[in-house]
Protein backbone atom coordinates (compact mmCIF):
# COMPACT_ATOMS: atom_id res chain seq x y z
CA UNK A 1 0.00 0.00 0.00
CA UNK A 2 2.87 2.01 0.81
CA UNK A 3 4.24 1.83 -2.88
CA UNK A 4 0.90 2.87 -3.67
CA UNK A 5 0.49 5.95 -1.97
CA UNK A 6 3.83 7.01 -4.05
CA UNK A 7 2.53 6.72 -6.88
CA UNK A 8 0.98 10.47 -7.29
CA UNK A 9 1.97 12.42 -9.87
CA UNK A 10 2.15 15.94 -8.28
CA UNK A 11 3.02 14.78 -4.90
CA UNK A 12 5.99 12.30 -6.50
CA UNK A 13 6.84 13.20 -9.52
CA UNK A 14 9.88 11.57 -9.76
CA UNK A 15 8.96 8.13 -7.88
CA UNK A 16 5.58 8.37 -10.63
CA UNK A 17 8.03 8.44 -13.37
CA UNK A 18 10.69 6.36 -12.62
CA UNK A 19 7.31 3.51 -12.17
CA UNK A 20 6.10 4.34 -15.09
CA UNK A 21 8.61 3.96 -17.48
CA UNK A 22 9.93 0.60 -15.96
CA UNK A 23 7.02 -0.66 -15.37
CA UNK A 24 5.48 0.25 -18.60
CA UNK A 25 8.52 -1.51 -19.60
CA UNK A 26 9.22 1.54 -21.91
CA UNK A 27 13.08 1.42 -20.60
CA UNK A 28 14.83 -0.67 -18.42
CA UNK A 29 17.35 1.23 -15.92
CA UNK A 30 18.97 -1.40 -14.47
CA UNK A 31 21.77 -1.40 -16.79
CA UNK A 32 25.25 -1.99 -15.16
CA UNK A 33 26.40 1.62 -16.64
CA UNK A 34 25.70 4.70 -15.02
CA UNK A 35 23.68 7.04 -17.18
CA UNK A 36 22.57 4.06 -19.74
CA UNK A 37 19.70 2.15 -20.39
CA UNK A 38 18.08 -0.20 -22.21
CA UNK A 39 14.96 0.60 -24.45
CA UNK A 40 12.51 -2.34 -24.17
CA UNK A 41 10.50 -2.98 -26.94
CA UNK A 42 7.18 -1.58 -26.04
CA UNK A 43 9.07 1.39 -25.76
CA UNK A 44 11.24 1.50 -28.73
CA UNK A 45 8.02 1.18 -30.84
CA UNK A 46 6.59 4.64 -28.88
CA UNK A 47 10.07 6.21 -30.04
CA UNK A 48 9.69 5.07 -33.33
CA UNK A 49 6.29 6.53 -33.73
CA UNK A 50 7.74 9.14 -32.44
CA UNK A 51 10.61 9.63 -34.93
CA UNK A 52 8.39 9.09 -37.50
CA UNK A 53 6.94 12.54 -37.11
CA UNK A 54 10.30 14.15 -36.32
CA UNK A 55 11.14 12.41 -39.91
CA UNK A 56 8.53 13.27 -42.07
CA UNK A 57 8.47 17.31 -40.85
CA UNK A 58 11.96 16.98 -41.60
CA UNK A 59 11.77 15.40 -44.78
CA UNK A 60 9.23 17.20 -45.87
CA UNK A 61 11.14 20.73 -45.93
CA UNK A 62 14.03 19.63 -47.66
CA UNK A 63 15.98 17.66 -44.80
CA UNK A 64 18.02 14.78 -45.80
CA UNK A 65 18.84 11.76 -43.67
CA UNK A 66 22.90 10.72 -42.98
CA UNK A 67 24.87 9.21 -40.58
CA UNK A 68 28.25 9.94 -39.33
CA UNK A 69 30.79 8.25 -37.50
CA UNK A 70 30.67 8.03 -33.08
CA UNK A 71 34.57 8.65 -33.17
CA UNK A 72 35.47 12.53 -33.90
CA UNK A 73 39.73 12.97 -34.17
CA UNK A 74 40.79 15.02 -30.61
CA UNK A 75 42.37 17.95 -32.93
CA UNK A 76 39.03 18.47 -34.94
CA UNK A 77 37.29 18.10 -32.01
CA UNK A 78 38.85 21.03 -30.38
CA UNK A 79 38.93 23.25 -33.81
CA UNK A 80 36.31 25.63 -32.65
CA UNK A 81 37.15 26.75 -29.17
CA UNK A 82 34.05 28.04 -27.68
CA UNK A 83 32.85 24.17 -28.45
CA UNK A 84 35.34 22.59 -27.06
CA UNK A 85 35.64 25.29 -23.76
CA UNK A 86 31.62 23.85 -23.38
CA UNK A 87 32.34 20.04 -23.64
CA UNK A 88 35.49 19.26 -22.63
CA UNK A 89 34.26 18.45 -19.12
CA UNK A 90 32.05 16.15 -20.66
CA UNK A 91 34.12 14.24 -23.31
CA UNK A 92 34.61 10.01 -23.22
CA UNK A 93 37.50 8.97 -24.60
CA UNK A 94 39.03 6.29 -26.48
CA UNK A 95 42.63 5.98 -25.85
CA UNK A 96 43.19 2.30 -26.48
CA UNK A 97 42.82 -0.08 -29.97
CA UNK A 98 43.05 -3.28 -28.37
CA UNK A 99 46.18 -3.53 -26.55
CA UNK A 100 47.69 -0.58 -28.29
CA UNK A 101 47.76 3.04 -27.32
CA UNK A 102 46.22 5.13 -30.30
CA UNK A 103 48.30 8.24 -31.46
CA UNK A 104 45.26 10.06 -31.81
CA UNK A 105 43.07 10.08 -29.00
CA UNK A 106 39.41 9.62 -29.93
CA UNK A 107 36.11 10.81 -28.75
CA UNK A 108 32.91 9.89 -28.59
CA UNK A 109 30.90 12.49 -30.07
CA UNK A 110 29.27 14.98 -27.75
CA UNK A 111 27.58 16.30 -30.74
CA UNK A 112 28.64 16.20 -34.38
CA UNK A 113 29.21 20.18 -35.36
CA UNK A 114 32.87 19.10 -35.71
CA UNK A 115 32.85 15.39 -37.18
CA UNK A 116 30.24 16.78 -40.15
CA UNK A 117 31.44 20.47 -40.81
CA UNK A 118 35.04 18.68 -41.10
CA UNK A 119 33.49 16.84 -44.14
CA UNK A 120 31.05 19.71 -45.26
CA UNK A 121 34.26 21.63 -46.04
CA UNK A 122 34.63 19.00 -48.61
CA UNK A 123 31.36 19.23 -49.97
CA UNK A 124 31.13 22.74 -50.64
CA UNK A 125 33.27 24.27 -53.54
CA UNK A 126 30.86 26.89 -54.84
CA UNK A 127 27.64 28.52 -54.31
CA UNK A 128 25.72 26.07 -56.35
CA UNK A 129 26.34 23.70 -53.65
CA UNK A 130 24.55 25.39 -51.15
CA UNK A 131 22.41 25.27 -49.35
CA UNK A 132 23.13 21.74 -47.24
CA UNK A 133 20.77 20.86 -44.77
CA UNK A 134 20.85 17.47 -43.29
CA UNK A 135 20.14 15.64 -40.12
CA UNK A 136 20.75 12.35 -38.47
CA UNK A 137 19.21 10.62 -35.89
CA UNK A 138 21.83 8.57 -33.35
CA UNK A 139 23.42 8.19 -29.64
CA UNK A 140 26.09 10.30 -28.16
CA UNK A 141 27.55 10.25 -24.66
CA UNK A 142 28.51 12.73 -22.14
CA UNK A 143 29.93 12.71 -19.34
CA UNK A 144 27.48 14.14 -16.85
CA UNK A 145 28.03 14.69 -13.25
CA UNK A 146 24.78 15.36 -12.05
CA UNK A 147 22.56 13.11 -10.88
CA UNK A 148 21.27 11.32 -13.35
CA UNK A 149 17.55 10.44 -14.63
CA UNK A 150 16.48 8.13 -16.75
CA UNK A 151 15.09 9.97 -20.57
CA UNK A 152 15.82 13.16 -18.70
CA UNK A 153 19.57 13.61 -17.50
CA UNK A 154 21.56 10.94 -19.35
CA UNK A 155 25.45 9.45 -19.84
CA UNK A 156 24.51 8.02 -23.22
CA UNK A 157 21.80 9.89 -24.97
CA UNK A 158 20.21 7.53 -27.15
CA UNK A 159 18.10 9.13 -29.12
CA UNK A 160 19.57 12.60 -30.32
CA UNK A 161 18.02 14.34 -33.58
CA UNK A 162 20.65 16.51 -34.60
CA UNK A 163 19.99 18.63 -38.04
CA UNK A 164 23.86 21.05 -39.28
CA UNK A 165 22.61 23.35 -42.04
CA UNK A 166 25.10 25.78 -44.45
CA UNK A 167 24.02 28.60 -46.26
CA UNK A 168 25.29 31.55 -48.24
CA UNK A 169 24.39 34.40 -46.34
CA UNK A 170 23.42 35.48 -42.78
CA UNK A 171 19.93 35.93 -43.82
CA UNK A 172 19.57 32.80 -45.21
CA UNK A 173 20.73 31.54 -42.46
CA UNK A 174 18.09 33.53 -40.00
CA UNK A 175 15.63 32.01 -42.33
CA UNK A 176 16.62 28.24 -41.20
CA UNK A 177 16.66 29.49 -37.76
CA UNK A 178 12.78 30.22 -38.52
CA UNK A 179 11.82 27.02 -40.33
CA UNK A 180 13.42 25.22 -37.28
CA UNK A 181 11.32 27.31 -35.05
CA UNK A 182 8.02 25.80 -37.26
CA UNK A 183 9.38 22.15 -38.05
CA UNK A 184 9.71 21.94 -33.62
CA UNK A 185 6.65 23.87 -33.30
CA UNK A 186 4.40 21.66 -35.22
CA UNK A 187 6.38 18.23 -33.83
CA UNK A 188 5.36 19.27 -29.92
CA UNK A 189 2.05 20.45 -31.12
CA UNK A 190 1.59 17.07 -32.76
CA UNK A 191 2.31 15.34 -29.54
CA UNK A 192 0.35 17.87 -27.58
CA UNK A 193 3.84 19.45 -25.59
CA UNK A 194 3.47 22.90 -24.22
CA UNK A 195 5.75 24.73 -24.95
CA UNK A 196 7.88 28.66 -24.29
CA UNK A 197 10.06 29.27 -27.00
CA UNK A 198 13.08 31.60 -25.59
CA UNK A 199 16.47 33.00 -26.31
CA UNK A 200 18.83 31.96 -24.42
CA UNK A 201 20.89 34.42 -22.41
CA UNK A 202 24.13 34.71 -23.60
CA UNK A 203 25.94 32.73 -20.80
CA UNK A 204 23.67 29.92 -21.74
CA UNK A 205 23.68 29.84 -25.33
CA UNK A 206 25.71 26.97 -27.21
CA UNK A 207 29.47 26.49 -27.16
CA UNK A 208 30.17 27.97 -30.25
CA UNK A 209 26.40 29.39 -31.36
CA UNK A 210 25.91 33.11 -32.04
CA UNK A 211 22.98 32.71 -30.44
CA UNK A 212 20.21 29.98 -29.09
CA UNK A 213 17.15 29.11 -29.14
CA UNK A 214 15.05 27.47 -27.04
CA UNK A 215 11.67 25.43 -26.29
CA UNK A 216 10.93 24.49 -22.65
CA UNK A 217 8.17 22.31 -21.19
CA UNK A 218 6.71 22.20 -17.96
CA UNK A 219 7.01 18.89 -15.76
CA UNK A 220 4.25 18.41 -13.14
CA UNK A 221 6.54 18.87 -10.43
CA UNK A 222 6.98 22.61 -11.95
CA UNK A 223 10.66 22.59 -13.18
CA UNK A 224 11.29 23.38 -16.65
CA UNK A 225 12.82 20.99 -18.93
CA UNK A 226 14.46 22.14 -22.27
CA UNK A 227 13.16 19.68 -25.08
CA UNK A 228 14.76 20.96 -28.40
CA UNK A 229 17.17 23.90 -29.31
CA UNK A 230 18.17 25.82 -32.63
CA UNK A 231 21.38 27.69 -32.85
CA UNK A 232 22.50 30.23 -35.24
CA UNK A 233 26.18 29.45 -35.37
CA UNK A 234 27.18 32.41 -37.81
CA UNK A 235 30.59 31.82 -39.29
CA UNK A 236 32.38 30.98 -36.25
CA UNK A 237 32.31 27.02 -36.99
CA UNK A 238 32.95 28.19 -40.82
CA UNK A 239 35.98 29.93 -40.21
CA UNK A 240 37.32 27.46 -37.76
CA UNK A 241 36.72 24.91 -40.35
CA UNK A 242 37.63 26.79 -43.45
CA UNK A 243 34.00 26.39 -44.61
CA UNK A 244 34.25 28.37 -47.68
CA UNK A 245 32.57 28.72 -51.00
CA UNK A 246 32.99 30.48 -54.23
CA UNK A 247 30.60 33.67 -54.65
CA UNK A 248 29.11 34.49 -58.06
CA UNK A 249 31.76 37.14 -58.52
CA UNK A 250 34.50 33.69 -57.81
CA UNK A 251 35.45 35.11 -54.69
CA UNK A 252 35.80 33.20 -51.60
CA UNK A 253 33.42 33.43 -48.73
CA UNK A 254 32.82 31.85 -45.40
CA UNK A 255 29.70 30.18 -45.00
CA UNK A 256 26.46 30.64 -42.47
CA UNK A 257 25.20 27.78 -40.19
CA UNK A 258 22.80 26.49 -38.02
CA UNK A 259 22.28 23.52 -36.00
CA UNK A 260 19.00 22.50 -34.40
CA UNK A 261 18.09 19.25 -31.92
CA UNK A 262 15.69 17.59 -29.69
CA UNK A 263 16.42 14.59 -27.77
CA UNK A 264 14.77 11.31 -25.82
CA UNK A 265 13.30 14.01 -23.18
CA UNK A 266 10.76 14.14 -25.53
CA UNK A 267 9.63 11.17 -24.95
CA UNK A 268 10.34 11.99 -21.30
CA UNK A 269 7.79 14.64 -21.45
CA UNK A 270 5.12 12.44 -23.32
CA UNK A 271 4.87 10.23 -20.19
CA UNK A 272 5.28 13.42 -17.93
CA UNK A 273 2.91 15.55 -19.47
CA UNK A 274 0.14 13.11 -20.87
CA UNK A 275 0.06 10.24 -17.80
CA UNK A 276 -2.38 10.52 -14.96
CA UNK A 277 -2.55 8.38 -11.40
CA UNK A 278 -3.61 4.99 -13.01
CA UNK A 279 -0.38 5.16 -15.65
CA UNK A 280 0.58 6.63 -18.74
CA UNK A 281 -1.85 7.87 -21.24
CA UNK A 282 -0.14 8.06 -25.11
CA UNK A 283 -2.25 9.64 -28.06
CA UNK A 284 -3.43 7.54 -30.62
CA UNK A 285 -0.56 8.91 -33.28
CA UNK A 286 2.21 6.86 -31.11
CA UNK A 287 0.86 4.37 -29.41
CA UNK A 288 2.77 1.05 -29.69
CA UNK A 289 -0.99 -0.58 -28.89
CA UNK A 290 -3.77 1.98 -30.13
CA UNK A 291 -6.63 -0.21 -29.19
CA UNK A 292 -6.79 -3.51 -26.91
CA UNK A 293 -9.22 -5.81 -26.67
CA UNK A 294 -10.14 -7.36 -23.52
CA UNK A 295 -13.12 -10.35 -23.88
CA UNK A 296 -15.43 -10.41 -20.56
CA UNK A 297 -16.02 -14.20 -20.48
CA UNK A 298 -18.83 -16.48 -19.18
CA UNK A 299 -18.74 -20.26 -18.83
CA UNK A 300 -20.29 -21.99 -21.68
CA UNK A 301 -20.24 -18.43 -23.65
CA UNK A 302 -16.49 -18.67 -24.32
CA UNK A 303 -16.24 -19.42 -28.18
CA UNK A 304 -18.93 -17.02 -28.91
CA UNK A 305 -17.27 -14.14 -27.40
CA UNK A 306 -14.10 -14.89 -28.57
CA UNK A 307 -15.18 -15.25 -32.33
CA UNK A 308 -16.38 -12.12 -32.08
CA UNK A 309 -13.37 -10.29 -30.58
CA UNK A 310 -10.74 -12.25 -33.43
CA UNK A 311 -13.58 -10.83 -35.87
CA UNK A 312 -12.83 -7.24 -34.48
CA UNK A 313 -9.17 -7.59 -34.21
CA UNK A 314 -8.89 -8.68 -37.48
CA UNK A 315 -10.68 -6.10 -38.96
CA UNK A 316 -8.43 -3.14 -37.08
CA UNK A 317 -6.00 -4.89 -38.02
CA UNK A 318 -6.90 -4.67 -41.48
CA UNK A 319 -7.43 -1.15 -41.42
CA UNK A 320 -3.99 -0.48 -39.71
CA UNK A 321 -5.04 0.07 -36.40
CA UNK A 322 -2.59 -1.56 -33.85
CA UNK A 323 -4.61 -3.70 -31.78
CA UNK A 324 -3.77 -6.25 -29.75
CA UNK A 325 -6.39 -9.08 -28.27
CA UNK A 326 -5.43 -9.85 -24.83
CA UNK A 327 -6.42 -13.37 -24.28
CA UNK A 328 -4.09 -14.02 -20.99
CA UNK A 329 -5.78 -16.13 -18.12
CA UNK A 330 -6.30 -13.48 -15.38
CA UNK A 331 -9.51 -11.18 -14.74
CA UNK A 332 -10.28 -8.84 -16.94
CA UNK A 333 -10.01 -6.50 -14.30
CA UNK A 334 -6.49 -6.83 -13.73
CA UNK A 335 -6.16 -6.76 -17.99
CA UNK A 336 -8.30 -3.06 -17.62
CA UNK A 337 -5.24 -2.22 -15.14
CA UNK A 338 -2.87 -3.18 -17.03
CA UNK A 339 -3.36 -1.75 -20.08
CA UNK A 340 -4.38 1.51 -18.65
CA UNK A 341 -1.20 1.63 -16.84
CA UNK A 342 0.55 1.19 -20.21
CA UNK A 343 -1.33 3.73 -21.86
CA UNK A 344 -3.60 1.96 -24.47
CA UNK A 345 -5.41 4.79 -25.70
CA UNK A 346 -8.82 2.83 -26.77
CA UNK A 347 -10.39 -0.50 -25.16
CA UNK A 348 -12.83 -2.71 -26.39
CA UNK A 349 -14.58 -4.84 -24.35
CA UNK A 350 -16.55 -8.07 -25.60
CA UNK A 351 -18.95 -10.22 -23.68
CA UNK A 352 -21.89 -12.27 -24.75
CA UNK A 353 -24.39 -9.48 -24.58
CA UNK A 354 -21.95 -7.92 -26.78
CA UNK A 355 -22.29 -9.92 -29.07
CA UNK A 356 -25.69 -10.66 -28.50
CA UNK A 357 -26.48 -7.28 -29.84
CA UNK A 358 -23.72 -6.69 -32.43
CA UNK A 359 -22.45 -4.55 -30.43
CA UNK A 360 -18.85 -4.03 -28.24
CA UNK A 361 -17.69 -1.57 -25.36
CA UNK A 362 -15.46 1.26 -25.65
CA UNK A 363 -13.95 2.93 -22.83
CA UNK A 364 -11.24 6.11 -23.30
CA UNK A 365 -7.89 5.89 -21.61
CA UNK A 366 -7.87 9.64 -21.55
CA UNK A 367 -11.67 10.31 -19.90
CA UNK A 368 -12.85 6.39 -19.00
CA UNK A 369 -15.42 8.12 -20.40
CA UNK A 370 -17.69 4.36 -21.62
CA UNK A 371 -20.23 3.42 -24.50
CA UNK A 372 -21.83 1.05 -26.60
CA UNK A 373 -21.52 1.09 -30.75
CA UNK A 374 -22.56 -0.96 -33.34
CA UNK A 375 -20.26 -3.30 -34.94
CA UNK A 376 -20.65 -2.00 -38.16
CA UNK A 377 -18.15 1.37 -38.84
CA UNK A 378 -16.72 0.44 -36.23
CA UNK A 379 -13.21 1.27 -38.23
CA UNK A 380 -14.62 4.31 -39.19
CA UNK A 381 -15.45 5.06 -35.19
CA UNK A 382 -12.72 4.39 -33.52
CA UNK A 383 -10.65 6.78 -36.04
CA UNK A 384 -13.02 9.29 -34.63
CA UNK A 385 -12.35 8.65 -30.91
CA UNK A 386 -8.61 8.27 -31.71
CA UNK A 387 -8.93 12.50 -33.25
CA UNK A 388 -11.14 13.07 -29.88
CA UNK A 389 -8.68 11.88 -27.99
CA UNK A 390 -5.67 13.52 -29.88
CA UNK A 391 -7.33 16.89 -29.56
CA UNK A 392 -8.60 16.64 -25.86
CA UNK A 393 -5.06 15.67 -24.81
CA UNK A 394 -3.51 18.83 -25.99
CA UNK A 395 -6.37 21.11 -24.66
CA UNK A 396 -5.55 19.53 -21.43
CA UNK A 397 -1.77 19.60 -21.42
CA UNK A 398 -1.80 23.62 -22.29
CA UNK A 399 -4.78 24.11 -20.27
CA UNK A 400 -2.33 22.78 -17.44
CA UNK A 401 0.92 24.47 -19.31
CA UNK A 402 -0.86 28.29 -19.49
CA UNK A 403 -2.34 28.01 -15.68
CA UNK A 404 1.39 27.52 -14.55
CA UNK A 405 2.53 30.66 -16.15
CA UNK A 406 2.66 33.79 -14.22
CA UNK A 407 3.10 37.59 -15.06
CA UNK A 408 4.69 38.72 -11.91
CA UNK A 409 5.41 42.67 -10.76
CA UNK A 410 8.59 42.42 -8.72
CA UNK A 411 11.11 39.41 -7.99
CA UNK A 412 9.65 38.61 -4.95
CA UNK A 413 6.76 37.67 -7.21
CA UNK A 414 8.78 35.64 -9.18
CA UNK A 415 10.58 34.44 -6.33
CA UNK A 416 7.57 33.05 -4.36
CA UNK A 417 6.59 30.96 -7.90
CA UNK A 418 9.78 29.46 -8.09
CA UNK A 419 10.37 28.29 -4.71
CA UNK A 420 7.22 26.96 -4.00
CA UNK A 421 7.37 25.31 -7.64
CA UNK A 422 4.05 26.67 -9.10
CA UNK A 423 5.96 27.46 -12.37
CA UNK A 424 6.88 29.89 -14.74
CA UNK A 425 7.41 33.60 -13.94
CA UNK A 426 7.37 36.40 -16.78
CA UNK A 427 9.39 39.28 -15.63
CA UNK A 428 10.61 42.78 -17.56
CA UNK A 429 14.43 41.81 -18.60
CA UNK A 430 16.85 44.41 -20.20
CA UNK A 431 18.56 41.49 -21.63
CA UNK A 432 21.79 42.27 -20.31
CA UNK A 433 23.83 39.09 -18.91
CA UNK A 434 24.49 41.30 -16.29
CA UNK A 435 20.68 41.79 -14.70
CA UNK A 436 20.22 37.96 -15.74
CA UNK A 437 22.71 36.54 -13.37
CA UNK A 438 21.76 38.92 -10.87
CA UNK A 439 18.19 37.40 -11.17
CA UNK A 440 19.03 33.96 -11.13
CA UNK A 441 20.94 35.00 -7.78
CA UNK A 442 17.82 36.71 -6.76
CA UNK A 443 15.03 33.88 -6.97
CA UNK A 444 17.39 31.10 -6.71
CA UNK A 445 15.89 30.06 -10.00
CA UNK A 446 17.30 29.99 -13.87
CA UNK A 447 16.75 32.39 -16.58
CA UNK A 448 15.38 30.91 -19.87
CA UNK A 449 15.58 33.54 -22.12
CA UNK A 450 13.62 36.31 -23.61
CA UNK A 451 10.28 35.15 -24.10
CA UNK A 452 9.58 34.63 -27.94
CA UNK A 453 6.04 32.67 -28.32
CA UNK A 454 4.19 35.45 -28.92
CA UNK A 455 0.88 34.36 -27.70
CA UNK A 456 2.52 35.04 -24.56
CA UNK A 457 4.08 38.30 -24.98
CA UNK A 458 1.83 40.91 -24.09
CA UNK A 459 4.18 43.59 -22.19
CA UNK A 460 2.76 47.22 -21.97
CA UNK A 461 4.68 50.15 -23.19
CA UNK A 462 7.19 51.63 -20.88
CA UNK A 463 8.09 48.95 -18.87
CA UNK A 464 11.24 48.82 -16.40
CA UNK A 465 14.01 46.11 -16.28
CA UNK A 466 13.93 45.33 -12.04
CA UNK A 467 17.70 45.01 -11.73
CA UNK A 468 19.28 48.33 -13.73
CA UNK A 469 15.61 50.09 -14.65
CA UNK A 470 16.59 50.67 -17.65
CA UNK A 471 13.10 50.50 -20.24
CA UNK A 472 12.72 47.56 -22.10
CA UNK A 473 9.88 45.74 -24.09
CA UNK A 474 11.34 42.54 -23.42
CA UNK A 475 10.79 39.62 -20.79
CA UNK A 476 12.16 37.07 -19.30
CA UNK A 477 10.86 33.46 -18.09
CA UNK A 478 12.44 32.51 -14.82
CA UNK A 479 11.96 29.11 -13.26
CA UNK A 480 13.70 26.14 -11.82
CA UNK A 481 15.17 23.88 -14.76
CA UNK A 482 15.78 20.35 -15.00
ZN1 LIG B 1 18.69 45.31 -16.63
Amino acid sequence: MEEKEAFDKYKNFSEWFRTIIMDAELVDTRYPVKGCYVWRPYGFKLRKYVLDIIRRLLNNTGHEEVLFPLLIPEDILGLEKEHIKGFEGEVYWVTHGGLRRLEKKLALRPTSETAMYSMFKKWVHSHADLPIKVYQIVNIFRYETKATKPLIRVREVTTFKEAHTVHATMEEAEKQVKEAVEVYSKFFNELGIPYIICRRPNFDKFAGAEYSIAFDTLMPDGRTMQIGTVHNLGQNFAKAFELTYEDINGKHQFAYQTCYGISERVIAAIVAIHGDNRGAIFLPSIAPIQVVIVPIIYKGEEEKVLQQCRKVLNALKQEGIRTFLDERDISPGRKFYDWEFRGVPVRIEIGPKDVANNQVTIVRRDTFERKTYSMEDLTTVIKEIFTEIEENLRKRAWEEFRKRIFRVKNLQEAKEIIQNRRGIALIPWCESDECGLKMCEEVDGDVLGVVLSEDLVNLAENEVCPICGKETKKMAAIAKTY
